[in-house]
């Protein structure tokens, strides 16, 4: 019987103790919290996006991070896998728009717990409140880890999952990336992924709060569309976030540190020709009316004064004396909504981490170390990062899996 220690009980480690543990080895789990998958109770909103209803092949166009090393782990345990062990232990799973995949319940603490099930199962000893110091090794080959608490434990085989850098209150604060950099293994830059931008705007705070749904965003640089989507997205305090925003800063953080156009086009559904003949109606319905009065009808609340003022047409203007020229103007800057981006939030805030240890280095059908025997990296401290939509969870599940049915 081997010894199998696996470090961090997220998402991927939970996985790969468990899958090693079903093959008869003696597997030992240590998490540093004081409970097991901290981050993936925080994952969907705290519904968990548990994965995706997507074919393989379409998950592998979702992951613009080093979507090849994962072609081998996500055909060994799929997402159709994945989905059969959690139902096989009660958990009932629904389909929501875009194939995303959550608990019935629409609470991730029924995933969680389907997973401590499969741990208790398979006879998984698991240390909780304990941090792993180091990994040990021998002439390049794992020999045990070392605690925090003054003590280590000797093993054949270590499964490294402690996830990213992103949510650090999570437990993920990167520990792994200086195993490995110790150990001789390469980290490609961390930087935040699927992370809200910072907008140079001063009149952005006047929003703050507000969510559009249905609106095209468009992100160029040098006048060239580089990422174009259709959806939903959110004004703060600082700029924008949101399901489409945060797909988009992946794009975005390649351009910056140069300042970054986006476009937002607040009535995609008309085209520039349709969207005059609208404004000139409500202009009829209200020809009494002030300018900043007769755009109840076509904007949200929060949107108009601002609107108002990027348009550059009184506010007291009697709506029936807007010339034609005004009005395209206004037709445009409603097509073409600009918000310069000059930076990300802080990794602190992103929902994963890009960058991580050097895929090159991993074996991509057992995850194990190609520089250090019988060391496995799995998870989001590989550098591998998908869009938003249950594809990193799966990522984690699937490399997970298969460090736990190599070591
Ligand atoms: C707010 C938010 C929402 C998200 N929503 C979704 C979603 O709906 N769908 C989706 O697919 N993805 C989502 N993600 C991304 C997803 O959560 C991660 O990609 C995934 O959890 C990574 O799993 P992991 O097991 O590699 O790492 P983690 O889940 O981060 O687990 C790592 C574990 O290792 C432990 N650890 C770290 N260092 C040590 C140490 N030295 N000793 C012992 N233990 C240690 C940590 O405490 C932690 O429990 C979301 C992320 C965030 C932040």
């Amino acid at each position: 019987m081997r010894k199998i220690v696996v470090v961090g009980g997220g998402a991927a480690g939970m996985m790969a103790a468990i899958k090693a543990a079903e093959r008869g080895n003696r597997v030992i789990l240590i998490e540093k919290n004081e409970k097991l998958g901290k981050k993936l109770f925080i994952t969907g909103k705290g519904r968990c996006n548990v994965t995706t209803n997507k074919d393989i092949e379409d998950i592998i166009k979702h992951i613009p991070g080093n979507s090849s090393f994962m072609y081998s782990s996500l055909y060994t345990f799929t997402n159709q896998d994945l989905m059969k062990m959690i139902e096989d232990k009660g958990v009932k799973l629904k389909v929501e728009r875009g194939d995303r995949v959550f608990p019935e319940s629409d609470k991730s603490s029924d995933i969680i717990k389907c997973f401590e099930k499969y741990l208790k199962e398979n006879n998984v000893e698991i240390l909780l409140n304990t941090a792993v110091k180091d990994i040990l090794t021998e002439d390049r080959k794992v020999i045990g880890v070392e605690l925090d608490v003054n003590r280590s434990i000797k093993c054949d085989a270590v499964i490294l999952a402690t996830g990213g850098m992103s949510y650090p209150l999570t437990g993920s604060t990167g520990d792994g990336y200086e195993f490995l950099r110790r150990l001789g293994h390469t980290i490609m830059p961390i930087k935040p992924a699927l992370v809200p931008l910072v907008a140079k705007e001063k009149w952005i705070k006047e929003l703050m709060g507000l969510s559009l749904k249905n609106v095209e965003l468009t992100v160029k640089s040098n006048n060239k569309t580089i990422y174009n989507d259709f959806g939903e997205m959110l004004f703060t305090h600082f700029g924008i976030s949101g399901p489409m925003v945060l797909s988009a800063s992946r794009k975005v953080s390649d351009i910056l540190p140069k300042e970054v156009e986006i476009f937002i086009d607040l009535k995609p559904a008309l085209d520039y020709n349709e969207l005059d003949k609208r404004i000139l109606k409500d202009f009829e319905k209200f020809k009494n009316k002030h300018f900043k009065n007769a755009l109840d009808e076509l904007l949200p609340s929060k949107l108009i004064p601002v609107v108002v003022d990027l348009s550059e047409i009184s506010p007291e203007k009697p709506v029936n004396s807007i010339s034609k020229e005004e009005r395209s103007k206004l037709v445009r800057l409603l097509k073409e909504f600009k918000v310069t981006v000059i930076g990300t939030r802080p990794i602190e805030e992103a929902i994963i981490t890009r960058g991580g240890v050097n895929v090159k280095e991993i074996n991509p059908s057992t995850m194990e170390s190609k520089i250090i025997k019988d060391l496995y990296v799995v998870g989001e401290l590989l550098d591998v990062d998908a869009e938003t939509g249950g594809f990193n969870l799966q990522i984690a599940f699937s490399t997970g899996y298969c460090a736990g049915i190599s070591c």
